[in-house]
């Protein structure tokens, strides 16, 4: 094919409007950005992906893959460069190189200071202290001298104010003895709540301030892990609480005053207060099942809100449920999924494999969405899948 066979970029039609076929990076490439280029394929857009592993799960979806380290100033800067819009998967991105790029007209989604905010759990707390977002009390430990201090604080969970994911970054400190356990580096330590559920709230807000919310899901862990481990939506909560979680999540999307999309962590106390627990500023785990439950996906959601098209529908179709696969204990390298073909011989399941070769100890792997009108199906079929699918190694 010689040079004169390459077709011109077209402008496409939308609405009567003439855009151009917009080019849009992603900061990360893991399974968050896989589901993200999947509803990419709907719509005239062309994506980048930059990410150090080029195995990562999104890598063979998007139209360009750049390997590159998303902390780095140059090479967040250079990939942001050639587009027109820029998102994140992962919060540790350089912000530094996103705001440059944002000063000089690229459109950020989040806003890079709203990462700034949200990447550190010290300046996060701090935000909803000034915002008056309903939130557990707090103090901020600088080191381990510091925590000594505060014994009379105590029961208290200690996290770690820049570095901490899926628990690891997290320390239950219940009496004297515990400290020891604590962050030597500067943390939040935040008073021990009484948790009677944990739920999340996906909230989508565009460039005209217009906002779409998610009916609020339910979260189950696995304490020994500390992963989530099954999740039902919507959750079941009383009227007075669930119009408590939307009145706070409005809010704080309100606070941030960026476009984008946010999933709030919310915990439900035993005064049936209601308080954030952390927000991520992007697609998140907590709505992977809006892909088969509700009429507009999460990911769907994010592009509509990247491209300038109207907010979609957030409605569940049908009641939903998600299991995670995650890594047998005992078992590392090739990924072999015992009892899969269980699971897909299963009416209501939908099967993601994230694409992972290796699977390790409590590395998630996958998830399965399950759709019911009856919750007790849905947790019934949860159990059955958890105990069917076994990810072993070869
Ligand atoms: P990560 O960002 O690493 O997932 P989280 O802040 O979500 O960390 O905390 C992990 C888990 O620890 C929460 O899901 C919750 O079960 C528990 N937890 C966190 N903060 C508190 C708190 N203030 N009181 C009681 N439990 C908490």
């Amino acid at each position: 094919m010689n040079s004169n066979n390459i077709v011109p970029r077209t402008p496409y039609i939308v609405h009567g409007n003439y855009i151009c076929r917009m080019k849009v990076g992603i900061l990360g490439g893991g399974q968050l950005g896989r589901m993200l280029l999947q509803a990419a394929a709907n719509y005239t857009v062309e994506t980048f992906v930059l990410e150090n592993d080029d195995s990562c799960p999104a890598a063979h979806l998007c139209n360009h893959f750049i390997k590159g380290d998303i902390r780095d100033f140059d090479t967040v800067y250079n990939f942001g460069k050639q587009v027109d819009a820029l998102t994140i998967e992962i919060e540790s991105v350089n912000t530094d190189a996103l705001e440059k790029l944002e000063a000089e007209g690229i459109k950020i989604y989040p806003r890079p200071s709203v990462i700034k905010t949200i990447k550190n759990k010290i300046l996060q707390k701090q935000f909803y202290k000034q915002n008056e977002i309903p939130t557990s009390a707090f103090v901020i430990t600088n080191n381990k001298e510091d925590l000594k201090e505060q014994q009379s604080f105590l029961p208290a969970v200690h996290k770690i104010g820049e570095g901490g994911y899926d628990g690891k970054g997290v320390q239950l400190l219940k009496e004297s003895g515990d400290l020891q356990n604590g962050f030597d580096a500067p943390a939040v330590l935040e008073k021990m709540v009484n948790i009677i559920k944990e739920i999340a709230v996906i909230v989508a807000v565009n460039d005209k301030k217009e906002i779409a919310i998610y009916p609020p899901t339910e979260m189950f862990f696995d304490k020994r892990l500390n992963l989530l481990d099954f999740q039902l939506s919507p959750a079941q909560l009383s009227e007075k609480i669930f119009w408590k979680t939307e009145a706070i999540t409005l809010k704080l999307v309100k606070a941030f005053d960026s476009p984008g999309i946010f999933a709030v962590e919310l915990f439900v106390d035993d005064k049936d207060d209601v308080l954030v627990n952390e927000v991520a500023p992007r697609v998140h785990n907590s709505g992977h099942h809006t892909i088969e439950a509700q009429y507009c996906s999460q990911y769907d959601m994010l592009w509509r809100v990247m491209l300038g098209y109207p907010l979609g529908n957030t409605d569940p179709i049908l009641p939903s449920a998600i299991v995670n696969i995650i890594g047998e204990n005992g078992f590392s390298g090739k990924a072999v999924y015992e009892g899969l073909d269980e699971v897909l011989k299963m009416d209501n399941a939908f099967v993601h494999l994230y694409g992972k070769e290796e699977t390790r100890a409590g590395r998630k792997m996958g998830h399965v969405t399950v759709l019911s009108a009856k919750r007790e199906d849905l947790i019934y079929f949860c159990n059955r899948i958890k105990q069917s699918l076994k990810v072993i190694s070869e």
